[in-house]
């Protein structure tokens, strides 16, 4: 095997700590979301922590992702709420997931299933996915015949909140009003779901109202914070999963008024030595982070200067090719993705999503 001069470390020890730290905060069952390969740390590797772990639901946004964890995980319970008009449900069905059900033209697809796990998914208020409250009236009698021939098992009725994120917000409340609208909507034309879930990471963490049987965590299973204006993870007491870090290549020494990368959109004030990070934009490193963000070496805070390119980045500091640079990982050692985020007008979930998929992600020490 060839060696990559960058790696993703992902910490087994911090993702068993951040489940504890969501666990604590709820009596709720917990359903892992591992999405977007388990937010870019590793679908297989978090599955299957998460698992050792006790968790036994699990959520992904696409089919493909749900029918690949159904062979890391053959006994979990695994949703998904993506798939498209055209997609067949056979595969999934066989594979036995739970799908969600957030249209007319979805629930028509299991009128011929056998007893499908679905989750009837309303909206409440992100007019996004879901069954609109007037859609829910007009088909609750479907649902409800649907199930009594056999034809569905209505396991969940889900939402998910716009603005958990913001604890002062009375968008929460409203949307746990219509979700209890809804679970009438449904009691009356005879079906009571076994589970109601609605509360994701901020949630489960702001809003204890919007528990209910069960809570789908991201973001804090890996360590961020769902709004670091609220509260940053150290606060909240979770610890980073994955430390991005690559091996210092070229170093040199420069005078005054060397310009910097493309552009040279960096000039050097003085003398100066600079490094040369392998990691660029098609790695995921936002090339908003030129001149904005940094990386640590050794407690070192070395500065990116100039424009992030595709595969590198320049950076300064005392440094010497092989140096290990830290571009995020736990607080107490170095920026975190939420630095990143701020530092790039994102989010710390698309900071850590983004690392490209050849980057290796490796078992943290
Ligand atoms: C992504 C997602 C979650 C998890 O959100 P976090 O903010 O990462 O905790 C939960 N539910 C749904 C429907 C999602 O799409």
């Amino acid at each position: 095997m060839t060696s990559f001069p960058s790696r993703a470390l992902i910490s087994r020890s911090a993702f068993a700590h951040n489940v504890g730290r969501v666990r604590a905060a709820t009596d709720a069952e917990v359903m892992a979301i591992v999405k977007a390969n388990a937010y870019g740390h590793g679908l297989e590797r978090v599955a299957r922590w998460a698992w050792e772990e006790g968790v036994r639901w699990f959520g992904v946004a696409q089919l493909a992702e749900a029918l690949e964890l159904r062979g890391y995980l053959p006994d979990a319970r695994i949703l998904t709420w993506i798939y498209s008009p055209s997609d067949d449900l056979a595969e999934a069905l066989a594979a036995g997931l739970d799908l969600s059900v957030g249209s007319q033209w979805a629930l028509e697809k299991l009128a011929g299933a056998d007893r499908a796990r679905v989750h009837i998914k309303v909206d409440t208020g992100m007019a996004r996915g879901g069954l609109t409250m007037a859609e829910l009236e007009s088909c609750a009698e479907r649902i409800a015949s649907l199930e009594r021939e056999g034809r569905i098992d209505v396991v969940g009725l889900w939402s998910h909140l716009a603005r958990a994120d913001e604890p002062d917000s009375e968008e929460t409340a409203r949307q746990i009003e219509r979700f209890e609208r809804a679970r009438q909507v449904l009691a009356d034309a005879g079906v009571v779901p076994q589970r109601l879930h609605l509360a994701a990471s901020a949630g489960t963490l702001w809003h204890p109202a919007a528990h209910y049987d069960m809570v789908r965590p991201g973001i804090a299973l890996y360590g961020l914070s769902p709004n670091p204006e609220v509260a940053t993870a150290a606060e909240l007491g979770l610890r980073a999963v994955m430390q991005l870090e690559a091996d210092v290549m070229t170093v040199r020494d420069v005078p005054a008024g060397t310009g910097v990368s493309y552009g040279h959109t960096y000039v050097t004030g003085g003398d100066a030595h600079l490094g040369v990070v392998p990691l660029g934009y098609a790695d995921g490193i936002p090339r908003m982070a030129s001149n904005t963000a940094a990386v640590t070496v050794a407690g070192q805070t070395c500065p990116i200067r100039g424009k992030v390119c595709m595969d590198q980045f320049v950076v300064e500091g005392e440094l010497a090719p092989g140096d290990v640079a830290v571009l995020f990982g736990d607080a107490a050692t170095a920026a975190t993705a939420d630095d990143w985020a701020e530092a790039t007008s994102t989010i710390g979930y698309e900071i850590v999503t983004r690392i490209g998929s050849h980057v290796p992600r490796v078992d943290a020490p």
